[in-house]
């Protein structure tokens, strides 16, 4: 049995990053950026009207009120999309929609709110004095061109694919997805939606995997519930070994009579780097290494599988992405917490702001089999081996859910 530390130093010395690709910015969402962003162009690309309105020149508009407007000349329309190639001279103006290119001459934008309005195509009462730059978007004013917007390793939101659009970039570099291989064992389970028999449980553990992969920005290239059988673990992880980046199994590492996954992996030539951490739950965690392929075997208790794949495989997906770790917080204990003497203790937990600060309770069911204990949490709280349980105003660590909001 070895330490979190120590464990956690082994896989990192043996994650390979992925190559990259380009792909479409419509199928960019959730993938990792292999390249720097950086603005071809500034933005706005060109002066352009922030209203709908008249583009005027500033100096026709001094005094112009309510009761006392000024009648301008309308010479044309510059629209969205299709400026007007006039140019306004003195007592002239020109009809200006939200994102026209400004007129040549004009200074000033009069929005139609401040005006007798488009009806008459010729003329139109200015009610408003306009001080030069009014309601134009000056050229580069949000941003310069060569500025860096985004940087590698930045996971993309909808706030990049905005960002990017905005740019032109049609397609970008990211990082290839891994390819995972995720398997369950057991003779006892079934899928949700049969019957069950007696004796017998739903599988769930490769349904949160497959989501969990998903959210971390990997995709599932291969997936199945295998009986506890030499046979057919053989044949999946065979096959699995020559085809995936990650191979990531739930039950049957334990010491149990037909816990045959360890066995299967060292009979097809997977290196084990070590089997058993000094945590709960989870202690017979396996990692080990064949050819370029990671492969961790994960406890089948639901808690086990569902934790031990945000503490151990979430981290090695973002390593191989290229995305920058995000560190972790510390947060104040609301309530003590079952530190445990020799193992690192992992629990579900919520996790609030109250004055500022970052404060956390572990959740009220602690069984490694009470999956329903991640309903309500926002975080996996964890703590270091020492004496006594830790107290009420104690810190510990705080593993935010990536998909969940701290409230
Ligand atoms: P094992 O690690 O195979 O000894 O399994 C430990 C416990 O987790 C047992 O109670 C199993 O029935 C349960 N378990 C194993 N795999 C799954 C799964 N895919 N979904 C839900 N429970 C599971
Ligand atoms: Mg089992």
């Amino acid at each position: 049995m070895i330490r979190v530390q120590e464990a956690k130093s082994i896989i990192k010395n043996h994650i390979i990053p992925l190559e990259k690709e380009n792909i479409p910015l419509g199928k960019a969402e959730n993938r990792v950026l292999a390249q720097d962003v950086v603005a071809a162009f500034p933005s706005p690309r060109f002066e352009n009207s922030a209203m709908d309105g008249f583009a005027v020149r500033s100096s026709d508009t001094i005094k112009a009120s309510q009761e006392n407007p000024i009648s301008l000349k309308v010479i044309g329309v510059s629209s969205a999309g299709s400026p007007s190639k006039l140019a306004l001279n003195t007592g002239e103006c020109i009809q200006c929609m939200t994102g026209a290119k400004i007129p040549n001459g004009a200074d000033a934008v009069i929005m139609v709110e401040d005006t007798s309005g488009f009806s008459d195509p010729d003329a139109v009462q200015i009610f408003f004095e306009a001080h030069p730059g009014k309601h134009i978007r000056k050229k580069g004013e949000e941003i310069r061109e060569g500025d860096v917007l985004i940087s590698k390793g930045t996971r993309i939101t909808p706030s990049e694919i905005g960002t990017l659009a905005t740019c032109g970039y049609g397609e970008i570099s990211v990082a290839k997805k891994p390819r995972i291989a995720i398997f369950g064992t057991g003779n006892e389970l079934v899928e949700p939606g049969n019957e069950l028999k007696e004796g017998e449980i739903y599988n769930s553990n490769l349904y949160v995997f497959a989501d969990l992969v998903e959210k971390s920005g990997a995709e599932v290239t291969m997936r199945d519930v295998i009986k506890d059988d030499k046979a057919s673990l053989r044949s999946f992880l065979s096959e699995a070994l020559e085809t995936c980046d990650m191979v990531i199994s739930s039950g049957g590492v334990s010491m149990g009579r037909y816990d045959y996954v360890r066995d299967v992996f060292i009979e097809l030539g997977v290196e084990e780097h070590f089997w058993k951490v000094a945590q709960k739950p989870g202690k017979p965690l396996f990692f080990g290494t064949g050819n370029s392929t990671l492969i961790f075997g994960l406890p089948g208790n639901p808690v086990s599988s569902y934790i031990g794949f945000i503490e151990w495989v979430w981290p090695v997906t973002e390593t191989m992405l290229g995305e920058k770790n995000n560190s972790h917080l510390m947060g104040i204990l609301k309530e003590a917490f079952p530190r445990e003497t020799i193992k690192h203790r992992f629990l579900f937990g919520k996790a609030w702001l109250q004055d500022g600060k970052l404060v956390c309770r572990p959740s009220t069911k602690v069984g490694s089999h009470m999956l329903s204990s991640s309903l309500e949490a926002n975080c996996i709280l964890s703590s270091e081996p020492g004496d006594g349980q830790l107290q009420m105003g104690d810190e510990i660590r705080v593993n935010i859910l990536p998909w969940k909001q701290i409230q």
